[in-house]
């Protein structure tokens, strides 16, 4: 082992940046960091551009601070007096034909009060007697071992809820499917709420009854939060954070190997170099990491591989103030599949951020593609823009054209948790085993939004430092004896 143990980290998303802080703070300047970047800037999904005439995000939008890790964060990098909170509250649904209230109080989109239910008119008279059907239902006999949130909410609810209420909502966060989803992986709480209550309805409302006091999250109390300028900010601080380290942009791994017999490990790049490691942290999305280890450790490229991807893109559309009749009462609208729309979401950010109210633009997001819809993928720049447009002008009745547009293409954007997730990572875990030294960091595994990255980049950095640390201490007190024999 090298008296300053070295630590390749290959990506510089939110993940691979947050070990790379992490690991600092751990270990001071007691490790040699190096951090690769196959694209030409950091931050990964996190993008912030200059669209009409504000600084917008055109990745992910938002970070919830209610989680400990983000919180924490956000304070360790000075970041406390950029935070900006929502203006708006409240979604909607857009279903058969007009922009319906989201409830209040639902979790995912299971509801918890039946009278804000009927008064959304998002379920027909039918579908609400449906939902009520489950205070009454007798307990299931079984579950799946890793059911998917369908198997947990349709049996008990009915469709209606499941189609209008919890899908689109499992959309607008993963692009994903809610019959394909692992419950346990993806949504925990779900997976809970179903497998110690009979009843979800009764068994949300005990929950929120006992729920202890939330976290305060941002100032007034808000889970969500932007910066001014953007999430662009978060990686700008994390960025000086690794200022003084080896930072490679453009420099694309291309595969992880062991060092001879050592306990080493060789990163070798795009251009040919070779980074000697004691450890290394694969911080990319599953499907390359995969690729990276596929010659060294098959079994673990199976598991990564395994991980299935949706392709996604969010649409910003400038449109000037007239056009815009709509009262914008809200932050935005989700789609149902069901309703067959290329839209899945749709953001009013200039409504939902204060930072970008403007007097003139309404700025509208729209992200496409979900898990069996990936029609966008094969429409140009100019069919995206209209389509899109067009359904805007029927969801919102807009009367006028957007001024500008900025399409983000995400291709292979969301990983999915789909059923067998758990099972994939034990795993990738039993691989690597035979891999000491060999971390896996990402939105890919534990958690896709950014704070639960934040956590989980905490946890890979706080492993590596307790090795690091107990094999400094073994190296040291060989070096003692070794000298006083
Ligand atoms: C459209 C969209 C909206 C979202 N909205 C939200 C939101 O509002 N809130 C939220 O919390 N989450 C949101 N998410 C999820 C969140 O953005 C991601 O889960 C998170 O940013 C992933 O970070 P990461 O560092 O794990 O991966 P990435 O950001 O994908 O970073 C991986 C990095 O690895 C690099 N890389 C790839 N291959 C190589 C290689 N061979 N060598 C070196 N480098 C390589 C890539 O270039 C990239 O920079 C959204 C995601 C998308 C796509």
């Amino acid at each position: 082992m090298l008296t300053q143990p070295r630590v390749v980290i290959v990506g510089g998303g939110i993940s691979g940046l947050a070990t790379a802080h992490y690991l600092h703070r751990r270990l001071g300047a007691d490790v040699q960091l190096s951090l690769v970047e196959g694209g030409t800037r950091l931050g990964g999904k996190i993008a912030t551009e200059r669209f009409g005439g504000h600084l917008v995000d055109v990745g992910p939008d938002a970070l919830m601070v209610r989680a400990p890790a983000a919180a924490a964060l956000v304070e360790d990098l000075g970041l406390g007096e950029f935070v900006v909170a929502p203006a708006g509250s409240g979604a909607r649904i857009w279903s058969r034909g007009a922009l319906r209230r989201l409830p209040a109080g639902t979790l995912f989109g299971i509801p918890d009060r039946l009278l804000p239910l009927m008064k959304s008119r998002l379920l027909s008279p039918l579908g609400l007697a449906r939902a009520a059907l489950d205070i009454v239902l007798p307990a299931r006999s079984s579950l799946p071992a890793d059911p998917t949130i369908a198997e947990l909410v349709r049996p008990r609810m009915g469709r209606q809820v499941f189609d209008r209420l919890v899908d689109p909502l499992l959309g607008g966060v993963h692009a994903g499917r809610a019959d394909e989803l692992s419950a346990r992986s993806t949504a925990p709480d779900i997976e809970a709420l179903g497998r110690d209550n009979r009843s979800l309805y009764l068994g949300l409302r005990r929950r929120r009854r006992n729920a202890p006091p939330k976290p305060a999250g941002a100032p007034g109390g808000a889970a969500l939060v932007t910066f001014s300028g953007g999430l662009a900010r978060l990686i700008d601080a994390l960025a000086d954070r690794v200022a003084g380290d080896d930072v490679r942009l453009g420099s694309a791994a291309v595969s992880v190997s062991r060092e001879g017999s050592g306990t080493g490990y060789l990163v070798a790049l795009a251009d040919g170099t070779v980074i000697p490691a004691d450890a290394v942290v694969l911080a990319t999305p599953a499907f390359v990491a995969a690729g990276l280890v596929a010659a060294e450790a098959p079994d673990l490229a199976a598991a990564l591989g395994g991980i299935p991807y949706v392709d996604v893109a969010t649409i910003c559309l400038a449109y000037p103030r007239s056009a815009v009749a709509h009262d914008l009462d809200g932050t935005g609208f989700l789609v149902p599949p069901e309703e067959g729309r290329l839209i899945v979401g749709c953001t009013w950010s200039s409504v939902k951020w204060p930072h970008l109210a403007d007097e003139n633009t309404v700025l509208i997001r729209c992200m496409v593609g979900r898990r069996r819809d990936q029609r966008w993928v094969s429409l140009d720049d100019d069919t995206l823009v209209s389509q899109v447009h067009a359904e805007l002008v029927e969801a919102m009745g807009l009367t006028g054209r957007p001024t500008e547009h900025h399409i983000e293409r995400w291709l292979q954007g969301m990983p999915q948790y789909v059923v067998g997730h758990e099972a994939r990572l034990a795993a990738a875990e039993e691989a690597l085993v035979r891999l000491p030294g060999i971390h896996l960091t990402g939105s890919a595994y534990r958690g896709v939004g950014l704070a639960s990255c934040v956590a989980d980049a905490e946890r890979t950095a706080g492993r590596i430092a307790q090795v690091l640390s107990d094999a400094q201490v073994l190296s040291d007190t060989r070096a003692r004896s070794e000298a006083s024999a």
